[in-house]
């Protein structure tokens, strides 16, 4: 079996195929693609309906995801890449997080995970993962990207960024996005 994934993040594609092992994984990063929807699942639709258009009658897929601060209203939320700003900056999306949050006892939050699927029948499907957990005083760990060093899941004492990433793979978002995408893909 193949799948097109609409990416060119290679720790995506491994992390994908550690889930869906013995599918054949074609990379295949949608160009001028707009991500103006207002959520997550919308911004997946329209990766993957990008690539589909050009694969028809195969499995195609994509992803979008975030971290959504509950004291914040949501934010960073679709612009967690971009923060605070053009371009994408982590030391500074980081830093403006934990400027907005100085004060706030409410640090409650959670990463989001989007995966939009055409099947061979031009079917969409659509999942969704999240992982809830809070954010951390000071950034801690090295591992993993993004907000990692800031995010602390629920039932752990330490951040994403501190956890090896079979452990992180095992409660995250996205971890749990690609199990009921795997579903999914197995779905008779
Ligand atoms: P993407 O849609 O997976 O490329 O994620 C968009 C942005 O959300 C990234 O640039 C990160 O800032 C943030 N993000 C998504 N997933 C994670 C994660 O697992 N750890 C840390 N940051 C993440």
């Amino acid at each position: 079996m193949k799948i097109y994934i609409a990416t060119h993040n290679r720790h995506k594609l491994r992390e994908i195929g550690q889930i869906l092992p013995g599918v054949e994984l074609v990379a295949d990063n949608p160009e001028n693609v707009v991500e103006n929807a207002p959520d997550f699942t919308g911004n997946a639709l329209l990766k993957v309906r990008a690539i589909a258009a050009r694969h028809r009658g195969e499995w195609c897929m994509a992803d979008d995801s975030g971290l959504e601060v509950r004291a914040l209203g949501g934010e960073p939320g679709v612009r967690s890449a971009r923060y605070a700003g053009e371009p994408s900056d982590t030391a500074k999306n980081n830093a403006l997080l934990l400027a907005k949050l100085a004060g706030v006892q409410d640090r409650r939050a959670n990463f989001t995970c989007a995966i939009a699927l055409v099947d061979p029948e031009g079917r969409e499907h659509t999942v969704v993962g999240r992982c809830f957990g809070r954010i951390a005083g000071e950034p801690s760990g090295s591992e993993g990207f993004g907000y990692d060093p800031l995010f602390i899941p629920d039932g752990c004492d330490r951040s994403f960024a501190e956890l090896a990433p079979e452990t992180k793979n095992a409660i995250s978002h996205r971890g749990r996005a690609l199990a009921a995408a795997k579903a999914v893909v197995a779905a008779p």
